[in-house]
């Protein structure tokens, strides 16, 4: 479990939130490797405006984000982001045209199909290191959830991942055994159209199903699903 790896991540949290960007800057200059693969005279030629992000936005680390697929199956156009406090939560940008700039998926949905009429949060990806909005309202996703979705997509089954976004909620806190139920019999329905399906499709089902009520807190990456083969 990482109860203790959380408690040290709220503290991390609660030291980054009252530092100035000065002084947020100064720490990621102090251990550039851990944030950035970019040389710190390149940091320090665009401090300016990195201490205008500090203000509102908190650096993360290398290892607190990972890049996933798009449904189109085009990568590095979606960054998944770990919450502070909690590795089971995610938060899922999107790509935008504008460099530098991500969106939030759930906030654009909220905003695009749910006319909820919400700010839309941003991430900045600059000069290699990922900022997150300190403030930031939307419900984050289920780290399982996502890890899955992206795992259909990684072994190119895009019909599959259609069909969990479909069916499934992907918010963190969902009733998870409702979720595969209801994923199973939206599956089981497309199976019986396509009789060529393969049975290690239905296994793989089976596993997610015991996956999702074995639920524990995920803390390394070493545990993301798609690594499972
Ligand atoms: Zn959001």
């Amino acid at each position: 479990m990482c109860i203790i790896e959380a408690e040290c991540s709220n503290l991390e949290n609660e030291n980054q939130g009252k530092r100035s960007p000065e002084e947020l800057f100064a720490k990621i200059l102090k251990s550039i490797n851990e944030y950035t693969t970019e040389k710190a005279e390149v940091l320090l030629l665009n401090k300016s405006k990195l201490l205008t992000i500090l203000k509102s936005y908190r650096p993360l680390k290398i290892g607190n984000y990972i890049y996933g697929l798009t449904l189109n199956l085009l990568k590095k156009k979606r960054l998944i982001v770990f919450e502070w406090n909690d590795k089971r939560r995610i938060r899922e940008y999107s790509y935008t045209k504008r460099p530098n700039l991500w969106t939030c998926r759930e906030c654009f949905r909220l905003n695009d199909h749910h006319n909820q009429h919400r700010p839309y949060t941003y991430l900045y990806l600059v000069n290699g290191i990922v900022f997150v909005s300190i403030k930031h309202d939307c419900v984050p996703r289920d780290y399982n959830l996502v890890m899955q979705y992206q795992k259909f997509l990684e072994e190119g089954d895009t019909s599959k991942a259609r069909s969990m976004s479909r069916t499934i909620s992907f918010a963190f806190g969902q009733d998870f055994f409702a979720n595969v139920v209801n994923f199973v019999e939206d599956f089981s329905a497309s199976l019986s159209k396509d009789s060529t399906i393969d049975t290690n499709k239905i296994a793989a089902l089976s596993g997610l199903k015991r996956k999702l009520n074995d639920n524990e807190c995920v803390s390394t990456a070493e545990k993301v699903p798609a690594n499972k083969k």
